[in-house]
């Protein structure tokens, strides 16, 4: 016991009694920011400049801000622009067009985000929750349990850390724009709801309120809880849905997925259903294969028929084995007849790719813990 690094003791050794993260900004609507604006006697205006700073410019440090007088700066930085986030470590592949970053929170605890550069595109890959409850045999961050859920500020601050990055040229290419952000990092984005939806308003708010990313453009990913998809509907914000179904059978996904014992591939689907009716948006189905779990020809002979008459296209991910797991990714040819049966349906199929698999970094392997032990 007594080898246990500093980190790692800092995920597993947490205090019982946790102290809030501090109140920032991107916890707060626009209303709410000029609200406490007022309270705190500073003209409105200065809501709207520090809005400009921190989603327009990336800079959430006050200090730097010379439109505002020096000494409501101070102030402003107390108030408003706590630190959330303090960068621990970046590892990168890919020739730096990946990098994984690895985020320490103001109570210790640890999350991590990826960046990833392609040719038309730059998406981040963040996380809702630190740990998740899941519990999903086959990933990564579900083995250790939920820590905590994250604020809106949490999650903001790792996609306007992202934007940065790219406006900063830090990834190869030159600058760029960060065109992309997945919820597909730690954690169960709908079971932190409040939270996430507030980030995603901070992400898809036309500038200065927010980043003026289009909603589109943000996939939130779900094991599929259906009253979270309900509410989500009911928002008016047409973000891509991703549910993560990996099997189209309840027998199997009740292992693979335990919330199915609540919420079954049937009522998962129809919820998703819904949303597109609404939305206008095709859903995405998440899959991981899984060799001779879930990728038997009859297995994409069912999910074709299921999914032939929907809206949905079906993203296939090579399993990425966690350590120990007696998993591992589906034969090629295997993976190949899964694809030709979805395509016979009409299903319209890719197979992700395994960005980020040498750092930890790709789907499912977003475990803290796992970073600080290979230090
Ligand atoms: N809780 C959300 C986000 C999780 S991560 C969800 O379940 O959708 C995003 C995707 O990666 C999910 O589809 C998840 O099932 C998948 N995933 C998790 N572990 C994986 C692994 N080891 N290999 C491949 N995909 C995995």
């Amino acid at each position: 016991m007594s080898e246990v690094p500093k980190e790692l003791k800092l995920v597993f050794d947490e205090p019982k009694q946790r102290v809030k993260p501090p109140h920032h900004f991107a916890d707060m609507s626009p209303e709410e920011r000029k609200a406490k604006v007022a309270d705190l006697g500073i003209p409105a205006f200065r809501a709207n400049q520090m809005a400009v700073h921190y989603f327009t410019h990336y800079n959430d440090v006050p200090e730097t801000w010379t439109d505002i007088p020096k000494e409501m700066r101070d102030s402003l930085a107390k108030d408003f622009m706590p630190v959330l986030i303090t960068l621990v470590r970046s590892v990168t592949t890919d020739n730096g067009k990946t990098r994984k970053d690895l985020w320490k929170l103001h109570d210790g605890v640890l999350v991590e985000s990826v960046l990833m550069r392609y040719s038309d595109r730059t998406t981040v890959c963040i996380s809702s929750q630190a740990g998740c409850g899941m519990n999903c045999p086959f990933c990564a961050t579900g083995q250790s349990g939920l820590t905590r859920n994250l604020t809106a500020g949490e999650i903001t601050a790792q996609v306007v850390a992202a934007a940065r990055a790219c406006d900063q040229g830090e990834l190869p290419g030159g600058p760029t724009r960060l065109s992309n952000i997945v919820f597909m990092g730690m954690g169960e984005p709908m079971a932190n709801y409040n939270a996430v939806m507030r980030s995603v308003r901070n992400i898809t708010a036309p500038q200065p309120d927010g980043l003026g990313i289009s909603a589109r453009s943000v996939t939130v990913s779900t094991v599929g809880l259906v009253n979270g998809i309900e509410k989500l509907t009911q928002e008016g914000i047409p973000v891509t849905l991703a549910v993560s179904l990996h099997t189209p059978d309840d027998e199997l996904r009740d292992t693979l997925v335990p919330i199915n014992n609540r919420f079954n591939v049937r009522e998962v689907l129809e919820a998703a259903d819904k949303y597109e009716a609404k939305t206008g948006r095709r859903y995405s189905i998440e899959y991981a294969l899984i060799r001779d779990i879930n990728d038997q020809s009859w297995r994409a002979d069912l999910l074709g028929r299921l999914l032939k008459n929907r809206n949905a296209h079906v993203n296939l991910i090579p399993l990425n084995p966690t350590p120990g797991s007696k998993w591992t990714a589906s034969r090629p040819h295997d993976e190949k007849e899964f694809v030709r049966i979805l395509e016979d349906y009409g299903v319209p199929v890719t197979v992700r790719d395994t960005r980020g698999r040498e750092i930890d970094g790709a789907c499912g392997q977003l475990a803290a813990a796992e970073i600080i032990s290979e230090v």
